[in-house]
Parts: C-alpha cells; structure tokens; sequence
C-alpha cells in the first residue's frame, strides 16, 4: 500500500486494484494508476475538508466513485456526478463489492471512516477528536469527551492498517488527548497524524513527551507535502 500525504487531513491511498482519496482540500492530487477504481471521500462539508475541485477527477478517470458525508447538499454536487456519488450518513454502512465503508459519528460534522478494502483496514477521523479548549466552560468540555469517546467506540479492538488521526497544535496542552484515546483503543499498524495546519512540529511533540509510548514507532512522522509512505 502506498499514501501519500497531499495537505492538511488530504491522503491518497493506493491499493493494488483500488485508491482511496480522502478529505482533499488544497495541493496536488498524486496521479492515479489508469485501471484502479479512485474512492473519492469527505467527512464533512467544511473548507479544509471538502473542495469541489474533486469532482474533476471524474472526467479525468473513468472509475470515480464519491463518498461523501450527507451535510454536503445534493446540490454542491455537479450533476454528472450524482450518479456516481453515495451520500453516507453517520454510523452506517456501504459496500460495493469487496469494499466496505462503515461510518462513524464525529464531534464536529459529519463522519469518521473505517474502510476495509483488499484486505486492508483504513480508518480516516475526518474532524473526529476530543476537542478540549482551554477557556471552554469545563461542561461543555466533558461533553466533549463523553461524546468523543462514545463515537470513537466501533474501532475498539479493530485490526487497522493505516490511520488518519487528527493531533490538531491549535489545542495548545490539549493537544495530544484525542490520538491518546485512539491509541489506547486499537492497534493501528501505522498512524498518520493529521490536522496539523502544516505544523509538523507537532509531530515531534508528541514523541517527544511520549519516551516510552507503546505506539511510538508506528506514528508517521509526516514533514511536507506531497511526502510517500510504503507499508
Ligand atoms: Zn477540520
């Protein structure tokens, strides 16, 4: 498997026979091998997460397929996609084939994906994440959490191959809590942090207050655009 990191929460995963590009918003689309089926997926409808630029891809390829989150209105899509787009809304499922998208309910809006596909497992947060803010009435806070951890409970336990996890350095102290959990939770092969708003640093951070993390050598360290993994 191949991904590459394209911007912000923006991944293209290649699979032998499928691709999968997830929360696209800003930089270079990698080329995709003619033949594969291009998944194209959105968590939800805001601006660093969605870009209608995606629905080019459609005339360049000729096996494009949408994932989209249902906050994105029927309307911002263009009418020659409508026939290839599925709408999905939090917690449920889809499949098509060999693929199957199961949806989690996020924190923000729309959706986290859990995707399993030529026998790999992908898991793509979105904005699924316990955003704690320093300065936010502590109720509100701990809501957060309950429901952050409520939503994150499918993946428990779940064998993953690659994991697309917010670790967001706008959350100052609180930075770290939601990859925590999610690190607690499952045994992801391979973590790719993201949200980082092009701070890389924050990456370090992580690995530098966390020594001895069990988890430790499977977090990517992502340092630029447009970077390749192999796993
Ligand atoms: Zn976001």
């Amino acid at each position: 498997m191949k991904v590459t990191y394209i911007g912000h929460s923006g991944f293209l995963v290649e699979l032998e026979e499928t691709a999968f590009l997830f929360d696209y918003y800003q930089g270079e689309i990698p080329k995709v091998e003619e033949g594969k089926r291009l998944y194209v997926c959105v968590s939800h409808r805001h601006g660093d997460h969605f870009n209608p630029e995606i629905f080019k891809l459609a005339a360049k390829y000729s096996d494009v397929w949408y994932i989209l989150s249902n906050d994105i209105w029927k309307s911002r899509i263009p009418q020659d996609c409508l026939g290839r787009t599925v709408s999905i809304r939090p917690k449920s499922k889809w499949e098509d084939g060999d693929i199957q998208v199961e949806t989690l309910k996020s924190t923000d809006e729309g959706v986290a994906f859990l995707i399993q596909a030529e026998g790999k497992a992908l898991y793509h947060g979105g904005d699924l994440n316990n955003w704690r803010w320093e300065g936010e009435a502590e109720e509100s806070n701990r809501r957060m959490e309950e429901h952050f951890k409520q939503f994150l409970e499918p993946v428990r336990g779940r064998k993953i191959d690659a994991a697309f996890v917010p670790l967001d350095p706008r959350q100052e102290g609180n930075y770290a809590l939601g990859m925590d959990y999610f690190l607690d939770l499952t045994q992801a092969k391979r973590v790719y942090p993201m949200h980082c708003w092009e701070d890389y640093g924050i990456i370090g951070r992580w690995l530098d207050e966390h020594p001895a993390h069990p988890a430790r050598d499977r977090i990517v360290q992502i340092s630029g655009r447009g970077e390749e993994f192999r796993q």
